[in-house]
């Protein structure tokens, strides 16, 4: 196990740098030796895997926030409104999906064996980022020697902001799940559209699209169930000071998104795409649905651990931070992303992503990679850019995403108070 382990991981840092240089015989060879040390779907059914995976999770998540100190009421909270309710969601939509005898497998001892197996080995993957998050916490704080005085010092939240944050988001979740419930057949009918663009026959009824729609929506507060507590993980028991330079990094992120996104983001998402019992440990779930609405949390159910955290190298900073996160990822960028409007105009890369499983790794723009290697970019690129300005021009769907983001965020500070400007006197101060 030792070995595979190392194994595991000296062939992800392989991938990763083969993919920097554009090999893609490297590539491909590093994905054939890592899929083999993992247990493939004969050991681990695919409907077993993703029940334990949500199991685990959550499990996972109300021991970090019990750990981490958390409020009772918080706790409480948590397992009756998003764990229970999750827990309930997936499995049964995962019934529906593949069957009771199926998702039984999952209390099957050798199948459990195999996950924990697998588990150690996505460790492995996440092992990467890891090592790139202390070089970069350990790196940052020198920066902030070259800022003026008052732009140094400490810019962190205590737990209980966090708590009221991460609540308030919910609700918005919850009630924007119901909001999409109630607009069903305008979905369906951008469903339709998109797979006809794609030359494919839509194969979704309204049940089975009903069925996705909760599922998505249940899980989506999985982003938070894992950023929130790692925040403060990282904070408290590791020990690194969050200081107001890391939030100045992660704009410059966010503002570059598309290029950093390429750094790591990119080769990541196709290494979980690739190695397939990699694949259904860490991403699947982000694609079990063959729909795709703006309520999905954006990842799988553990993609962040194997990210690290982090699909570049600010976001536990980004992510400390209480309301700007959850506007921009859901009120912007994902919002974009993970839509199906029943508009030609709106048409974009990440939907077919989803929908007809494109091989698009980036965001919502064909990468350089993309361009040259992609299927689906060169079969669909001319009609695409024809149809959707989204697709035709590159810089659309980050500006308007933008444009969303502080639209939604100016909504919620004006007509309820939900915003870091009314949590900005709450901060810790040293
Ligand atoms: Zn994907
Ligand atoms: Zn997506």
């Amino acid at each position: 196990m030792i070995l595979q382990f190392l194994q595991t991981h000296l062939g992800h840092w392989r991938f990763m740098l083969a993919h920097w240089r554009g090999d893609v015989e490297g590539v491909e060879k590093e994905v054939q030796a890592v899929s083999e040390h993992f247990s493939n779907v004969k050991k681990l059914p695919v409907a077993a895997n993703l029940v334990l995976n949500c199991l685990s999770f959550n499990l996972a998540f109300m021991g970090s926030i019990y750990g981490l100190g958390f409020s009772e009421t918080f706790q409480r909270y948590a397992l009756l409104y998003m764990v229970l309710p999750q827990i309930v969601g997936s499995v049964v939509f995962y019934a529906y999906k593949y069957t009771i005898a199926e998702v039984l497998k999952a209390l099957d001892p050798f199948v459990i064996l195999h996950w924990v197996h697998n588990f150690i080995l996505m460790a492995a993957v996440a092992l990467f980022s890891w090592e790139l998050n202390i070089l970069y916490l350990a790196i940052t704080p020198y920066l902030e020697n070259v800022l003026p005085e008052w732009l140094r010092g400490e810019l962190s939240f205590p737990i209980s902001v966090k708590e009221t944050y991460f609540s308030r988001a919910h609700l918005v979740m919850m009630c924007f799940g119901v909001l999409l419930f109630l607009t069903l057949p305008y979905w369906k009918a951008g469903y339709e559209l998109n797979m006809k663009l794609a030359d494919r026959r839509p194969t979704m009824g309204y049940v089975e699209m009903a069925m996705e729609l909760m599922y998505f929506t249940a899980t989506w507060p999985q982003h938070f169930q894992f950023m929130i507590p790692l925040g403060v993980f990282v904070q408290n028991v590791l020990g690194f000071k969050f200081l107001i330079v890391h939030i100045i990094l992660a704009m410059i992120e966010f503002s570059l998104i598309n290029f950093f996104l390429l750094l790591k983001f990119e080769p990541m998402h196709m290494f979980m795409h690739k190695v397939k019992p990699l694949y259904r440990m860490s991403h699947y779930e982000h694609h079990v649905c063959k729909s795709i609405h703006p309520t999905t949390g954006g990842a799988g159910t553990w993609e962040l651990f194997t990210q690290g955290g982090t699909s570049f190298f600010s976001a536990i900073h980004f992510h400390s931070i209480p309301y700007v996160p959850f506007f921009m990822l859901y009120g912007g960028v994902s919002l974009i992303g993970h839509q199906m409007a029943n508009s030609k105009l709106l048409v974009q890369w990440h939907t077919l992503h989803h929908i007809v499983v494109a091989d698009i790794y980036a965001g919502n723009v064909p990468s350089a990679w993309d361009e040259k290697h992609s299927r689906d970019v060169n079969k669909y690129k001319d009609k695409l850019m024809k149809t959707s300005p989204f697709v035709k021009y590159a810089w659309l769907p980050d500006a308007i995403g933008g444009v969303c983001f502080l639209t939604v965020m100016a909504v919620f500070h004006y007509a309820l108070g939900w915003s870091i400007m009314n949590v900005w006197d709450q901060r810790n101060t040293v």
